[in-house]
């Protein structure tokens, strides 16, 4: 399909009449919820109501503006590297480029890398036009004339297009366009759209939606789909009836939930020991708690492979991680397939997009969730620097505390904003959202800055030995865990552990909290915790942050 990037985030078009028959199909495609117009609205054009026009803000290699009109079911396009201006004085120059889908005309998100256009784009504005004399704005695009009348949240007025001379001084050869602002009443001289940065839409700068993108555009899809969800909103949990057929099912049968059906097997197993004189923990409880988790953990888990830490005989026994799925998965599983996996590595991973897709994993025997730091859009671009408090032998509780309250400390200082969680098990991690455009060893360099600079304060607590071996016990505050195949265990994730602990986030004031313990939360306990102080992770998907320098 038609895709922009290059230099300008445009790809020249040579066809001189736009979009009469090549985006035909799409125009049956046309979802007019999601755009900002009326509900009701009827097709666009002379006869069925207003056109529609965007500029989207686009940051490829360049930063440019694509101004786009609705034309005969396509958005007939141009690429403007220093944007549209109600300044009546100022020409700009406009590439056109080539006509993009419909679909594409409410499109905020990022585009991947790598791919054509990869970069991040906002909905600058949006709203309507009319051509200006004539009634076939085809017809005046083919022949390098194009006079609309805007209405949108910031440009609104006259704009003219007009093609330049080519090469030889052909007209019809050109991808160059002069773009220029009437005159009229709507002018203002001066005006420049790098004031105003926000999209029309979310309110949010191309940065903001670089660092905590809500979609992607997947030019791999036809249109209809190509716009694809990062994080679901809204998540539902299961329903009540739902959750009764669970507990109704006997040790095994097919569960009806969140629109799947799953197979669920050995419902009654159990799968972690008793702990602290309490019953086993079954199968059927962890198929619970994942279904009743899974709206607050699939933000962390959504557009990242997922790897599965499998126990099937029971976290008595010993686990191994399983990354492929497996064929016999169902087909509505979400899965990446890894473009860059060699021979005898993993080729397709869980993507765990929606609820089902973890209980399936659940029921599969993953009883705990390690996402990629990455997502499978960029893997090589960590969203979040990883801290990991990894106690020894000879560490103590108190110990790890000592050392997260002078992570705490620092971060504070440094203005970094993170969230702490117990891991379930002896430790304390520390996730930081990270803005779009570090590698995994810029976030890994300045970890280690970090943590050496912290473990220099405690030197009695902390070894940097490699091997475990060689620490005497100590704790090790291991950034290496900052790399693009490795995982912390995601939050709310299970512990393959007694009682079947789980990784919860916690406060940052809980350090005080002398009750607290690292594996002090529960499948059992987790849920209510949950509904009493929310999700205390949320900050770690927010604004992604610049690391500051530690020198
Ligand atoms: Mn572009």
């Amino acid at each position: 399909m038609a895709r922009d990037g290059g230099d300008l985030g445009g790809r020249p078009r040579r066809e001189s009449r736009a979009g009469r028959g090549r985006l035909g199909t799409y125009q049956d495609k046309r979802d007019f919820t999601r755009t900002p117009e009326p509900a009701g609205a009827t097709p666009p054009g002379p006869d069925g109501g207003p056109r529609r026009f965007v500029v989207q803000r686009h940051r490829a290699r360049r930063v440019h503006y694509d101004l786009r009109f609705e034309i005969d079911g396509v958005l007939v396009s141009w690429a403007v590297p220093n944007g549209p201006t109600l300044d009546p004085a100022v020409k700009r120059l406009a590439v056109h480029v080539e006509d993009h889908p419909i679909e594409y005309l409410d499109f905020e998100g990022v585009i991947p890398r790598g791919q054509y256009g990869g970069g991040d784009v906002i909905v600058w504005d949006i709203g309507t036009w009319e051509p200006h004399g004539t009634d076939d704005p085809g017809a005046a695009v083919a022949a390098g004339d194009f006079h609309a009348d805007v209405h949108g949240s910031k440009l609104r007025g006259r704009l003219v297009l007009v093609r330049r001379g080519g090469s030889r001084g052909d007209r019809r050869e050109s991808d160059q366009w002069l773009l220029l602002h009437k005159a009229d009443d709507d002018a203002v001289s001066g005006w420049n759209p790098e004031d105003y940065p926000e999209s029309v839409l979310s309110g949010r700068t191309n940065e903001q939606v670089r660092a905590d993108p809500d979609r992607e555009w997947r030019s791999d899809l036809p249109p209809a789909q190509a716009s694809v969800a990062l994080r679901p909103p809204h998540i539902p949990g299961p329903t009540d009836a739902e959750l009764t057929a669970l507990d109704g099912l006997g040790a095994g049968g097919r569960w009806e939930a969140f629109g799947r059906e799953l197979r669920l097997t050995n419902l009654d197993k159990e799968l972690f020991p008793g702990r602290d004189g309490e019953p086993p923990v079954t199968k059927r409880e962890l198929i619970s708690y994942t279904a009743r988790i899974a709206p607050v953990v699939l933000p962390y888990l959504a557009g990242r492979p997922l790897n599965m830490h499998r126990f099937p005989g029971g976290a008595a026994k010993p686990g191994f991680w399983h990354k492929q799925l497996p064929d016999h998965a169902p087909q509505w599983i979400p899965r990446w397939r890894n473009p860059d996996a060699k021979p005898g590595e993993t080729t397709t991973y869980l993507v765990a997009d929606e609820a089902a897709a973890l209980v399936w994993a659940a029921n599969f025997g993953a009883l705990e969730w390690h996402a990629w730091t990455a997502r499978a859009s960029d893997p090589a671009s960590p969203t979040y620097a990883l801290i990991d408090i990894d106690p020894g032998e000879a560490t103590s509780w108190d110990d790890v505390l000592v050392l997260a309250r002078l992570h705490r400390t620092a971060l504070e200082h440094l203005g970094v904003r993170a969230a702490a969680k117990v891991t379930g098990r002896r430790g304390i991690q520390v996730w930081i959202p990270v803005a779009a455009g570090l590698t995994f060893r810029d976030t890994r360099t300045w970890t280690e800055q970090l943590s050496k600079a912290i473990g220099a304060i405690v030197p009695e607590l902390v070894s940097w030995k490699w091997d475990v071996r060689d620490r005497g016990g100590l704790a090790r505050l291991d950034y290496t865990q900052n790399v693009h195949h490795k995982t912390l265990v995601a939050p709310y994730s299970p512990r393959a552990a007694a009682g079947a602990p789980v990784s919860a986030p916690i406060a940052w004031d809980e350090l005080d909290d002398p009750s607290l313990r690292p594996d002090g939360f529960t499948i059992r306990t987790m849920l209510d915790r949950v509904a009493e102080r929310g999700d205390e992770f949320r900050t770690v998907l927010g604004e992604g942050q610049q690391l500051p320098p530690l020198h």
